[in-house]
């Protein structure tokens, strides 16, 4: 149904958390894409039929955007639709669907097989091409689930609802058309939360109500600091938010002249502020004489393509097209080492702080991380499961010990519980650069260092021998309350005020002032202006935030009265 054909409905309000902040006003574009999810499967005849009405209904609609399009947009969409037309696409998924396939599912691996082939040519054109053909495949699976058109691809002025939303779906979102989104899974300190806030997108998570039961196309209000979402506003709704949307739009254009200044609290003390990078793709949006350097890379994304496949065409699953696993996708020594001098450049001389492969717990890499654990999160993740595969640690010691040359590049491990470990890790760094140099391949020993997030570490910090340590709130919080971070249904015990959270990080602080050895924190704590005070009042003077979070964290440094220091 289009905006145009909407009657007027009664004001709805559903509310959620705010997991990043922001507001926006646009038109809803609801995600049916759970809908595919619970479709029931009929016989091989019944799925052909399926696929048969959901082929001719996409050829129907791309037609007649053909029809209205310009000359390029024409000339696209008549290539998508000679691609629908052609039965090299569609004959293996009626084989899958003979076979005992769904027809979403034979669909599915259909044109992923010939995705992969076009992406595999390497050209600039067959990748656009591959692009078509990914285009294709959300409008038949859209149709299959019975769904409009206008529920795949957020429009201009979108505001997106969904049951769920992945990490991978999330990167294939166009965020500048796309306002916004409000989904009722997910909690604020999910990995999809973390994307939301490096990209400035307003989301708001665990959202109740009747998801299902919205429209695409009706108007909304997101308001994704106070967490809710307001359909079909009423006049006086929308002139309130309005005014809201100005005074932040001011507040925006106030914070953002602090952008190049160095940070420092109203008392004149400077604290240092760096960026946490979990895409090197947004770092062409970011000033780098806007930051100190970067305080974390989450190196883990490297193992990832954009659309969620692992480089070898596996995807999260770890599955490659013909449902096999494996680790063989993993980047290799010169991709790695890529990425790394590529930070270490953008950052013009800054330091550059990276972090070793923080798999497991919610990042499972599959085929890498352990698949039979009960609890993730206190299992082989971070350093433990790089200690436990030293062959593919020493892959990115020796990557990271090569871009340490291109300038002042460090390495953090995660998840160190006990200083055997760190010892452990140091010992496997000296015998990486000790290879290099056998070989002859230019290195040098980056400095050392660990995250401090778990209790044990918190708590016994003067016995560990690092170069620097960074704490990692999102962890810490959650393994000192016993609340996982990304658990919507502990999200209050999920408290980073907890006195005994505040207490850690003001005794790691401190212990770093009396060893003079740096201390920063690079967890979602020191994004949140309200949650910095207290932070500085810890005695932190080093913090490292996602890069859409630099200006209001300055700003918010500057009205700070001091601390103890
Ligand atoms: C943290 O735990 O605070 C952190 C920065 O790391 P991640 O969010 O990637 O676990
Ligand atoms: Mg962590």
């Amino acid at each position: 149904m289009t905006a145009e054909q909407r009657r007027p409905r009664p004001e709805r309000r559903l509310t959620g958390q705010s997991a990043s902040p922001g507001l926006a006003a646009g038109r809803l574009v609801v995600d049916r894409r759970a809908a595919l999810a619970e479709r029931v499967a009929g016989t091989p005849a019944e799925e052909r039929a399926a696929l048969d009405a959901a082929l001719a209904a996409a050829s129907e609609r791309i037609a007649d955007l053909a029809g209205d399009a310009d000359a390029m947009g024409g000339e696209i969409l008549e290539f998508q639709l000679a691609l629908l037309e052609d039965s090299a696409l569609s004959d293996p998924a009626y084989t899958m669907i003979d076979d005992g396939a769904p027809a979403p599912d034979a669909w599915a691996s259909a044109i992923d097989a010939q995705i992969d082939d076009y992406e595999a040519a390497g050209d600039d054109y067959f990748r656009a091409r591959a692009d078509d053909l990914r285009d294709l495949k959300d409008r038949v699976l859209a149709r299959l689930a019975d769904a409009e058109d206008g529920d795949r691809v957020p429009g201009p002025d979108s505001i997106l609802v969904a049951a769920d939303l992945t990490p991978s779906r999330f990167l294939e979102i166009d965020w500048i058309r796309c306002l916004g989104a409000a989904v009722a899974s997910g909690s604020a300190s999910s990995h999809v939360a973390m994307l939301a806030r490096a990209r400035g997108v307003p989301l708001v998570v665990g959202l109740d109500g009747d998801i299902a039961g919205l429209e695409t196309g009706a108007p909304a209000l997101l308001d994704a600091v106070d967490g809710t979402l307001t359909v079909d506003p009423e006049a006086e709704s929308e002139h309130a938010f309005a005014g809201r949307l100005a005074a932040d739009e001011a507040a925006r254009a106030e914070q953002a002249a602090y952008l190049d200044r160095p940070a420092a609290t109203a008392a004149g003390e400077a604290v240092a502020v760096l960026i946490n990078v979990d895409d090197p793709a947004l770092l062409d949006a970011v000033d780098p004489g806007h930051c100190d350097g970067i305080g974390l890379t989450r190196t883990e994304f490297l193992f990832y393509d954009r659309d969620g496949r692992e480089r070898d065409g596996r995807d999260r699953d770890g599955r490659d097209r013909d449902g096999r696993g494996g680790v063989d996708g993993l980047p290799d020594e010169e991709t790695q080492y890529r990425a790394y001098a590529r930070l270490v450049a953008w950052a013009e001389g800054r330091p550059v702080t990276v972090r070793t492969l923080d798999a497991g717990g919610d990042k499972p890499l599959p085929g890498l991380t352990a698949e039979d654990e009960a609890d993730p999160f206190l299992g082989l993740r971070g350093l433990r499961l790089s200690l436990a595969r030293p062959d593919v640690f020493k892959v990115q010691l020796r990557a990271l010990a090569r871009a340490a040359v291109e300038g002042p590049l460090k390495i953090m491990v995660p998840m160190v519980t006990a200083p055997e470990e760190m010892a452990e890790a140091a010992a496997l760094l000296d015998a990486a650069v000790s290879e290099l140099e056998a070989e002859g391949v230019a290195a040098r020993r980056p400095e050392l260092g660990m995250m401090v997030e778990v209790p044990a570490a918190a708590l016994s910090v003067d016995r560990f021998d690092a170069a620097f340590f960074s704490i990692g709130s999102n962890d810490l919080v959650q393994y000192v309350t016993a609340a996982g971070r990304g658990n919507r249904h502990v999200a209050r015990v999920y408290d980073p005020r907890h006195p005994a959270v505040l207490e850690l990080i003001a005794r790691v602080a401190s212990h770093g002032r009396v060893a003079g050895v740096e201390v920063s924190l690079c967890g979602d704590m020191a994004g949140d202006p309200e949650l910095l005070g207290l932070l500085l009042d810890a005695g932190l003077r080093t913090v490292s935030v996602a890069p859409s979070a630099l200006a209001r964290t300055k700003a918010a440094i500057a009205a700070h009265g001091g601390g103890t220091g």
